[in-house]
């Protein structure tokens, strides 16, 4: 990585939670609210996977599978976009690390810069109601706001209230197959990760089931502190 390219001060957040636990909401919101970059590798594979590149070529069956993308895949590829100049301002990881080989990646490559995480803000969720939650979301092409059916439907039915587009669309594996399965990852690869944080002081809860204004409120608060 570039460590001309970072500021050693700038936070560093990582969203922890289940698929469907609201991270790429809240990023989206953080971002906003903090001047920070949202990266989200689940994005950052779509990417790949739609520009044909070997990366994108390895992860397609992979994701449609529900399954995690090999570590080396997924390292490099968030190796890369936090070198770009404007993760300089901080950034929001939402969806990384997702394994303890990530999250001790992560460390070297924050280390190289003299970074430390902020903090690990862990989502918690009654996963029953994940596959309800995912299976009803979609996003707006144009700009990226995420909404949901019954959650956070659009004022106007298809037109994004955020930029005015009617251009919706919905991720190949938001089915209720796939979401089992990405859950059973989740619980398997990425939960004891909320452990490895909380043993590094890192660690901070959000209660984010309910209204999403306050869950966006009370994580506000949470990050205000964290980056004070
Ligand atoms: P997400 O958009 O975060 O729900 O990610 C969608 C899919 O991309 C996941 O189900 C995985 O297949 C893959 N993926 C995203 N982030 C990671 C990661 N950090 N490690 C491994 N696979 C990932």
């Amino acid at each position: 990585m570039d460590a001309a390219h970072t500021a050693s001060t700038a936070p560093i957040l990582i969203l922890l939670g289940p698929p469907g636990a609201g991270k790429g909401t809240q990023a989206r919101v953080l971002e906003q609210k903090f001047g920070l970059v949202q990266l989200s590798t689940g994005d950052l594979l779509r990417a790949a996977v739609i520009a044909g590149t070997d990366a994108g070529k390895a992860a397609k069956a992979v994701m449609e599978a529900g399954d995690l993308v090999s570590d080396a895949i997924v390292i490099n590829i968030l190796r890369d976009r936090l070198a770009e100049p404007d993760c300089a301002k901080g950034v929001i990881l939402d969806g990384f690390p997702r394994t303890t080989v990530q999250a001790e990646a992560l460390d070297a490559l924050l280390s190289e810069t003299g970074q430390r995480i902020n903090a690990a803000i862990s989502l918690e969720v009654d996963d029953r109601e994940m596959v309800t939650r995912i299976s009803g979301r979609f996003t707006c092409a144009g700009c990226g706001e995420g909404y949901h059916d019954s959650f956070k439907p659009t004022t106007r039915a298809g037109i994004c209230d955020t930029c005015g587009g009617a251009d919706m669309t919905r991720r190949a594996d938001d089915n209720a197959e796939t979401v089992g399965q990405r859950l059973d990852a989740y619980h398997a690869q990425t939960a004891p990760l909320i452990s490895y944080y909380a043993r590094k002081n890192a660690l901070k809860n959000v209660d984010a089931m309910g209204d999403i204004a306050r869950i966006s409120k009370d994580l506000a608060a949470l990050v205000a502190h964290a980056t004070a």
